[in-house]
């Protein structure tokens, strides 16, 4: 780290470097991290420079992912480096963004879910077509999938600040519905199995790029597909109706919290 010399803002002169070991609670858990910090030896009060104060941030963030039983930042990073990855070619194994990848090698602590996933790509494994329904995924799809739903339920599903808890529904049931029916799904999008319901895993990081997504590059929806959609509007007309239908689907309930929906399992859906 960087040297910088700091003086005490009590008038002591220069202060020195100090490691130190700090107990803290960071979200309910109580962490143990070494601390490098700026310590005045006259009056004892501590400061850090901003190098230190981004080291401590990692340190909480590392910690708090170890005691969680989450890959720290430098497990994530350790890891694609041993497979040789870039951080753009791990987030395209994960059909994530490279801001994800580059945020949580920083310190912002992933989903459990996610963290399933940055597990399969460290071994090498790409999610694969069971967790995407044989297809590419695609953004813009994804809009022309709900603008097309919201063309036959004649409202607007796709809201900024909803968390998508009605749009992955109608989503959801329309890629496993495809995949069950025509082998591949509509959108190459993978769920994950949540408390409240089957969400599009990492949703919280495509939702600014779906409002933005512009439909007409997608590939056009052939008649089969338009019918299948049809078909799903038809049957939940309602937001409410397609939430309380994905929560008696036996294969989201028979998924621990997190996991990703495997498209195998498209022909036991009950509801649809
Ligand atoms: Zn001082």
């Amino acid at each position: 780290m960087e040297e910088m010399q700091m003086s005490c803002p009590n008038g002591h002169g220069e202060m020195s470097i100090q490691e130190s070991e700090k107990e803290m609670t960071f979200r309910d858990v109580s962490i143990k991290i070494e601390v490098e910090q700026h310590v005045c030896p006259v009056c004892g009060i501590e400061a850090s420079t901003v190098d230190q104060a981004v080291v401590i941030q990692k340190q909480i963030s590392d910690a708090y992912r170890k005691a969680v039983h989450l890959l720290t930042g430098k497990e994530i990073i350790e890891g694609r480096k041993k497979l040789k990855l870039s951080q753009e070619a791990l987030a395209k194994r994960m059909n994530v963004g490279i801001a994800s990848v580059k945020r949580w090698e920083s310190g912002m602590i992933q989903s459990k879910s996610m963290d399933h996933a940055l597990r399969l790509a460290l071994k090498g494994q790409t999610p694969g077509d069971n967790c995407t329904g044989n297809r590419e995924f695609s953004i813009s799809r994804i809009k022309l999938v709900l603008k097309q739903l919201e063309s036959v339920l004649g409202k607007s599903i796709l809201k900024k600040n909803d968390k998508m808890l009605f749009a992955a529904k109608y989503l959801w049931y329309a890629d496993m519905v495809a995949h069950r029916e025509l082998g591949e799904s509509l959108t190459g999008s993978a769920y994950a199995a949540l408390p409240y319901g089957p969400q599009l895993n990492n949703y919280r990081d495509l939702i600014d790029d779906i409002m933005k997504a512009d439909e007409s590059k997608a590939k056009s929806l052939s008649p089969e597909e338009k019918r299948i959609i049809h078909r799903i509007a038809m049957r939940f007309p309602k937001e409410q109706m397609v939430y309380d239908a994905a929560h008696k689907e036996p294969i989201w309930k028979k998924q621990p919290n997190g996991a990703i929906i495997p498209y195998s399992d498209s022909s036991e859906l009950a509801e649809m």
